[in-house]
């Protein structure tokens, strides 16, 4: 049992002021596997208050300081490696492959990749006429969600370490051990006292303190679009920054000229990974209409690659996090049933032998229309909406149909139709065929996907201020 009833508040675990705990559920198997305290304002306006205190000096550290920081970071991050994997499979249910692959490597990663952007980063710019200098934001409150439990924490707690600001996280209470592990990293490097603080707690109460506090100069965001508008609101009364990190209902287009079963096995991989809930999963594929019933057949074929079960056991698609989770994929999936969407594979229910853990099947709908609900709204879980296009005009305008735009794919031979493709789309983040992944590139969404960019020097820029200097002695 994993009891963490203390928050992280000016180097140190304080208890909490308030005596409120939440129970943290195993999603494979329902079971209680540990608690956390749900902190109170007193708590939050502490850990505030260490910030606040921390910045002075943070704020003032080297480049080099903060470089060798986060390397240390990273070292002691892949030192807690085993431990990472296990609890990331735990607390959110995600197969050990996939949380040592995407969750473990994704953490490691913005870390590393925060010291080498700030090895080449410019905080002082002369041009003719004036100097522009970048300082730090202030103090920086950050609300993560449970989908990726170190991906988004890591991201955004790196980024305030490289441009000096002291940051107080509150992490999802669906998923909160995997930021516990890495309060323990930040602790045993030597972190300055103030300039991480963890306080753990609900979003109406945590969440809603960080985003209307007044000694919060930013607030870097990941979750629904809901809770965004809430944090916007809340923010507009102290004229804080925000960044926004939302929803998306991203397309995969498929050129004519496609494998088509490498192209059907990357659509279903979308659904199958983290079980959906992805973000920046494509859950659009649109195809040719003339590649439709070869297309289908081969997504079909592709299932069973992506094997569903107990994620210690070595399947691909582990459980959806909770039960309300649950609920609402198979809402989602009755919504497509009953607007005449044709079911090719999964349905509702849970799939066979699996009657404890939150399973759903993955889920392919054809025969889909864009104003379908299950072609607009962001379901979070394995469902695949399959829709034919005759032009690529046609595949832009309908990838472009939505109130998102946080990331598009495009998958096919023909380098001037791919180039013609991937411009059309409008959204924060396109990848061509089966790219790696590029942790210096900026990460964030148009539209209603969000406000602002994550990762390397683009992360960075956001907990910074732009200040001219005109006159500058010297220059
Ligand atoms: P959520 O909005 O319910 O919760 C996210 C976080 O906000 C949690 O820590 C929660 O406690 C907190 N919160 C809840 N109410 C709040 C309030 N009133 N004020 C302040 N904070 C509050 O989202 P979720 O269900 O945890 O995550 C799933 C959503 O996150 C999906 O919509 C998904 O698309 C989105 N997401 C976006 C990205 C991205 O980078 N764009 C990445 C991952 C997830």
């Amino acid at each position: 049992m994993r009891n963490y009833l203390k928050h992280y508040i000016n180097g140190e675990w304080v208890e909490s002021t308030g005596s409120e705990t939440e129970e943290v559920i195993n999603p494979a198997t329902e079971e209680v596997i540990g608690k956390i305290s749900l902190g109170t304002k007193e708590d939050l306006d502490k850990a505030v208050q260490a910030a606040r205190d921390a910045f002075p000096s943070f704020s003032q550290t080297s480049k080099e300081e903060r470089i060798k920081m986060l390397e240390d970071i990273a070292k002691e991050y892949e030192n807690r490696k085993d431990e990472i994997i296990e609890t990331i499979t735990d607390e959110l249910g995600s197969p050990l492959k996939i949380s040592e692959k995407v969750h473990y490597m994704m953490g490691y990663n913005h870390f590393s990749q925060a010291a080498e952007s700030l090895k080449d980063f410019s905080f002082m710019e002369h041009h003719d006429g004036h100097t522009r200098v970048k300082e730090t934001i202030g103090v920086s409150g950050l609300i993560t969600p449970w989908n990726f439990p170190t991906n988004q924490t890591s991201t955004k707690i790196a980024s305030a370490f490289a441009a000096g600001s002291p940051v107080v996280l509150k992490p999802s209470e669906l998923t909160p051990f995997a930021a516990i592990i890495l309060t323990e990293i930040f602790d045993k490097v030597g972190v300055p006292k103030g300039a991480f603080n963890l306080v753990n707690g609900s979003g109406s109460v945590i969440g809603d303190g960080i985003s209307s506090h007044p000694d919060i100069d930013f607030v870097s965001f990941t979750g629904s679009g809901a809770t965004g508008e809430k944090i916007m609101k809340n923010a507009a009364e102290t004229i804080k920054r925000v960044a926004l990190e939302l929803g998306g209902k991203s397309p995969l287009v498929i050129l004519d000229d496609a494998n088509v079963e490498e192209a059907a096995k990357a659509a279903v991989n979308h659904i199958a990974t983290n079980s959906g809930q992805v973000c920046s999963a494509a859950t659009r594929t649109l195809i040719p209409s003339s590649m439709k019933e070869e297309f289908e057949k081969a997504m079909v074929d592709a299932l069973s690659e992506f094997p569903v079960g107990d994620p210690r056991e070595g399947n691909y698609v582990g459980p959806l996090v909770s039960k309300k989770q649950w609920d609402t994929v198979q809402s989602y999936i009755e919504k497509g049933m009953d607007e005449g969407a044709t079911l090719i594979a999964g349905g509702t229910g849970k799939p066979e032998g699996l009657d404890t853990g939150y399973y759903v099947k993955p889920t392919i709908f054809t025969d889909v229309k864009n104003d379908m609900v299950i072609a607009q709204e962001e379901i979070f879980g394995p469902v695949m909406s399959v829709l034919t296009y005759d032009t690529i005009e046609e595949a832009i305008e309908i990838s472009n149909d939505v109130v998102y735009g946080l990331a598009g794919y495009v998958y096919g031979k023909d380098p001037e139709t791919l180039r013609r493709t991937a411009s059309g789309i409008r959204a924060g983040r396109i990848k061509v065929n089966d790219t790696k992944a590029d942790f210096s590139a900026p990460f964030g969404g148009y539209k209603q996907s969000g406000i602002g960019r994550e990762w390397g020097d683009y992360g960075i820029d956001e907990y910074l201020e732009v200040k001219t200097i005109l006159g500058y002695p010297g220059k």
